[in-house]
């Protein structure tokens, strides 16, 4: 079987075959943390998780880089100019803060928010205030290499020494010109240069955060800050770069000249651009009210789905309901089904688990088809990740097993278990098991004391004996130097998520 994706760099699905064998090299545009992240933005973090997960289920080693981006991120990031400001600055004046504490602030919450959804860690978040080093070497063989020039308030790239400018977002030059406004900037040789660092001096001359540079003290601009950091930490050529659609144009286009023209060589094999996020209909906006985040927050210009009634996981349950490149509209009726499907989701395998766990379980006759239930499921997920076809598939095996359980009939409750785990490798919606405190039998407390006075005694035969004999009924000891415990054996598989 096949794992295919669509490429937003040949507008088509293809086979996805990695540079090295067995190993895939994925960067992800990350946040810039100078607000709280709306669950829009959760949602094509969540893709990129599910394509990481899945990859990780097919058996590939995964190495994902997830940038924070801490400077640099204008306003307007609009080709034709640099316009309004940082808007990392722009936070710090609205909340009285430093850049730093800004960043500091909002990582905090992005990172609760990303652990309550089972977002995977990447392997390292790279800050762009944290590898100016990188940029500026990048900057300067593009200037030596006359891809770069230097004006009046910054160095600038020159769309025109990169033939292939366009090529992910499908525009020529000629278009993006007709349809954007007139450049204001008399510097620059094209309306459409784009800044790849900007002086402090001019309208910028009170930019808080700036490093020297063989140009004079200044900052990065936001586009090269990404092509550094996927460099410098996956190399000349990664394999997958994701972000949301609204970064192929003048994001990923920018990154993909500076890049290639730098290297030399191809910058990414596969693009992968989660579509837009609308909220019942219409872009998520402040003055429309319709911002939602995951968790509550302390900022009262948000409501959050926990208040509502939703836990993240339910959240998730819904991504996973909708595919990544259909548009996806958010509205409580779909939440409210997610949640529905969650819940249904997770009972049905506690009910496994509690089966698993009876004593005197009697197996039924029907064995549900567990193996044409997994081809079915990798089916659609090799098929450019199609979640909604294979939560189809997971949830018409809870419909038949439910009915199974009522008859008392289902006869492979381990298998189902099983797949069900390995399902939830890679859609990580299955509530982590709940550690009760468990009552330990009177007899087995006994059991204890005596072996305890054996230990102390130095009979340690018997006293290994007596531990063996609590392990048979279902217990374990833990010795904390002259104290014990006594543990309930978890019979159970935990499932993990990072
Ligand atoms: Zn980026």
């Amino acid at each position: 079987m096949s794992f295919y994706l669509y490429n937003t760099l040949t507008n088509k699905k293809e086979k996805f075959v990695p540079l090295e064998k067995g190993r895939v090299k994925m960067y992800s545009c990350g946040p810039t943390v100078y607000d709280h992240a709306h669950i829009g933005n959760m949602w094509s973090y969540l893709t990129a998780d599910i394509l990481r997960r899945y990859l990780e289920y097919s058996g590939y080693e995964v190495r994902h880089i997830k940038n924070i981006t801490d400077v640099g991120h204008f306003t307007s990031d609009d080709i034709l100019r640099i316009e309004g400001e940082d808007k990392m600055e722009k936070a710090a004046r609205r909340e009285k803060k430093s850049p730093l504490e800004i960043a500091e602030y909002y990582i905090h919450f992005f990172l609760e928010d990303e652990k309550k959804l089972n977002i995977k860690n990447p392997h390292f978040r790279p800050r762009p205030t944290q590898e100016i080093e990188s940029m500026i070497k990048i900057t300067e063989k593009l200037v030596q290499e006359e891809y770069a020039y230097e004006t009046e308030d910054g160095i600038y790239f020159s769309v025109a020494k990169f033939p292939e400018y366009g090529k992910l977002s499908k525009n020529s030059l000629e278009d993006i010109k007709a349809g954007a406004r007139v450049d204001i900037n008399e510097n620059k040789k094209d309306p459409l240069d784009f800044a790849l660092w900007i002086k402090r001096k001019g309208k910028n001359k009170n930019h808080i955060l700036y490093w020297d540079s063989p140009w004079g003290s200044g900052f990065p601009g936001w586009h090269i800050e990404c092509s550094a950091m996927a460099i410098k930490y996956l190399g000349d050529t990664i394999d997958i770069h994701t972000g949301g659609e609204d970064n192929i144009f003048p994001h990923h286009e920018c990154e993909i000249a500076q890049s290639e023209a730098f290297t030399k060589k191809p910058f990414a094999n596969y693009w992968i651009h989660t579509r837009h996020f609308l909220a019942d209909g219409k872009k998520m906006s402040k003055s429309l009210g319709n911002i939602f985040v995951v968790s509550s927050v302390p900022d009262k210009r948000y409501s959050s789905l926990e208040e509502k009634g939703y836990p993240p996981l339910a959240f998730r349950t819904l991504k996973l309901a909708s595919h990544y490149r259909s548009k996806a509209n958010f509205t409580f009726k779909a939440m409210d089904q997610a949640k529905i499907n969650w819940e249904k989701i997770n009972e049905f395998y506690s009910k496994i688990v509690e089966l698993l766990e009876e004593k005197n379980k009697k197996g039924g006759q029907t064995n549900l088809e567990v193996t044409s239930y997994r081809t079915l499921f990798e089916e659609a997920m090799d098929n450019d990740l199609n979640t909604p076809q294979a939560l189809s598939v997971w949830l018409d095996l809870i419909k038949k097993g439910n009915r199974l359980l009522a008859e008392k009939t289902l006869g492979n409750p381990q298998e189902i278990k099983s797949l069900m785990e390995n399902f939830d490798k890679v859609f990580a919606i299955l509530k982590k098991e709940k550690s009760l405190p468990i009552a330990v039998p009177a007899d087995i407390k006994k059991l204890g004391e005596k072996r305890k006075i054996a230990r102390e005694a130095g009979k340690f035969e018997e006293a290994d004996e007596l531990r063996e004999k609590i392990k048979a009924r279902g217990y374990e000891i833990l010795d904390q130097g002259k104290k014990y415990q006594l543990k309930k054996i978890k019979k159970t598989v935990n499932i993990k998520h990072p």
